[in-house]
């Protein structure tokens, strides 16, 4: 098993105070790693679940907010899991809800992983890059055009940044997770009509949860995935199979 084991690695997870990041945090420690719990709300409680983990305040209403992190310190995961939905009728969408959710959800993490990067080829190590996607990285969706736009975005950086550091020893890859209890899916579960929709198409029949996630991230920050390159694993109960 322990090209499932992470021991004596260093990973760093951007949300994670809540939901999928801290889901991800936790079981990045419980692989071995000692986890470095970043975020814009404070991430005390991950990191008090965490056998060996610190805190860090990064708040991407800066999406440059991460340059300069890796530079003094020796980080081998980088987990992209900040983001943002907002939801308005397309017709009706702001300019300031698009930059918001752009800026969180694909420009942060294409600088993030590019700080990340460049450290980690400047102090000639390997690394492996976790970006969490969606299923909206492969459909529209509805009233979301920003995600939608985001996500397919990140995807696209995931391919690129993976083509030009394959070879150089970093992996980058993304999880797309399906419907999974959060706070980014309250919405859709207060409204019963789009809960039971979603509930329906469900090949495994219920929403994921954010356990869901975090092993399969774990699988993608381990020596197991080191040929994985440029994938976008779908972890989404069959939704896109449906
Ligand atoms: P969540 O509970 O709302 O978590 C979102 C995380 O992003 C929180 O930690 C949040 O911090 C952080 N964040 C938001 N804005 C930030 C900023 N400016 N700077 C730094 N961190 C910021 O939702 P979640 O479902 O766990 O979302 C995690 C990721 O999974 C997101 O990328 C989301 O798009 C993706 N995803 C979720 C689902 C789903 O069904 N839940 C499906 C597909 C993809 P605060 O707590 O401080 O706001």
């Amino acid at each position: 098993m322990s090209a499932f084991r992470l021991d004596g690695q260093t990973a760093l997870v951007t949300g994670a105070n809540t939901g999928i990041g801290q889901a991800i945090a936790i079981a990045l420690g419980r692989a071995g790693a000692h986890v470095i719990c970043a975020g814009r709300s404070a991430c005390d409680e991950t990191a008090s679940k965490i056998d060996s983990a610190e805190t860090l305040h990064l708040d991407f209403a800066d999406p440059m907010a991460a340059q300069g992190i890796f530079a003094d310190r020796r980080v081998d995961v980088l987990v992209n899991n900040a983001g943002i939905i907002r939801r308005e009728d397309s017709a009706d969408f702001g300019e300031a809800d698009w930059d918001a959710v752009m800026d969180v959800n694909v420009k942060a993490l294409f600088f993030t992983s590019q700080a990340f990067g460049k450290a980690v080829l400047a102090q000639g190590r390997t690394g492996q890059i976790v970006n969490i996607a969606s299923l909206l990285s492969f459909q529209g969706g509805i009233r979301v055009p920003s995600y939608t736009a985001s996500k397919h975005g990140v995807v696209g950086v995931t391919k690129i940044l993976a083509n030009e550091w394959a070879a150089k020893g970093i992996n980058v890859n993304a999880i797309a997770p399906g419907y999974i209890e959060t706070n980014n899916t309250d919405a859709l579960r207060a409204d019963p009509d789009r809960n039971k929709a979603i509930l329906d198409r469900i090949p495994a029949g219920r929403w994921g949860q954010p356990d869901d996630i975090a092993e399969a991230a774990v699988f993608l920050a381990a020596p197991a995935s080191r040929y994985i390159h440029g994938t976008v694993l779908n972890v989404d109960g069959g939704w896109l199979a449906r």
